[in-house]
């Protein structure tokens, strides 16, 4: 059977990994965020001192980035793959605001997205693999059968990451989510390497006014189209 790559980028919490993984299970491919990847090499930098509001020691992250192991291991009680960082499980951790904060800023650095990138490409290099984050479509796998760029309003997609950090126990503010979801569209969009841009060839989804059912059922008969 015929295999194909999907690949979906688009703004902060457009609900790219829900849909991923939906199509994932439908098709039987492999799923992977790469926003977890890069979530991950934050929290090694965090954990070494090298990154906080006000400062990042680049050459030291950089210096180090050999030893920065990541893993994707699935755990089939959630249904999907959890993060490992040098041998443990950071998935919940690398979910906090406190991460998210900082996230852009690490991966902004070249020499990170290099070495993630390569990763990418050695996962997909099979096909028969659903990747979202902000550079799929446009460097990781220029030449995916299916791309989707996912938007949608700040303030929607502030809400939805609001909802899904209080439903984890997290105390945060609304106002600091939908500041946080901007900061991280300016500087994603605006950096030098990579900036998250719309590949001429991808299918625009805005689910601002979409539910995930008839998000998911628009972009599965895209996919099938591409199968047949
Ligand atoms: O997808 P998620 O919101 O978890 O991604 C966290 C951050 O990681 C993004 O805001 C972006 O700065 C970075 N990222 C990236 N390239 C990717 C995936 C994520 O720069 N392919």
């Amino acid at each position: 059977m015929k295999k194909i790559t999907i690949a979906i980028d688009g703004f902060s919490s457009t609900g790219k990994s829900t849909l991923a993984k939906q199509l994932a299970k439908a098709l039987g491919y492999v799923y992977v965020d790469t926003g977890a990847m890069y979530r991950a090499v934050t929290l090694y930098a965090m954990q070494h001192n090298f990154v906080s509001e006000n400062y990042l020691d680049k050459e030291a992250l950089v210096k180090k980035l050999p030893d920065v192991q990541l893993k994707f291991q699935f755990n089939a009680v959630l249904g999907f793959a959890e993060m490992f960082l040098n041998g443990t499980n950071v998935e919940t951790e690398i979910r906090t605001l406190n991460v998210s904060r900082l996230v852009s800023k690490i991966a902004e650095i070249s020499e990170v997205r290099s070495k993630l990138v390569e990763q990418q490409q050695q996962m997909g290099k099979n096909k028969a693999i659903v990747m979202d984050g902000r550079d799929i479509g446009t460097v990781v796998f220029p030449d995916a059968e299916l791309k989707i760029f996912m938007t949608a309003s700040p303030e929607t997609r502030a809400q939805r990451r609001y909802d899904e950090l209080l439903e984890n126990g997290q105390s945060v503010s609304f106002a600091d989510v939908l500041q946080n979801v901007k900061e991280r569209d300016f500087i994603d969009t605006n950096r030098e390497d990579s900036p998250l841009v719309q590949a001429e060839d991808a299918v625009v989804v805005d689910n601002s006014a979409m539910s995930r059912e008839e998000q998911f059922e628009v972009v599965l008969s895209l996919a099938h189209h591409k199968l047949s």
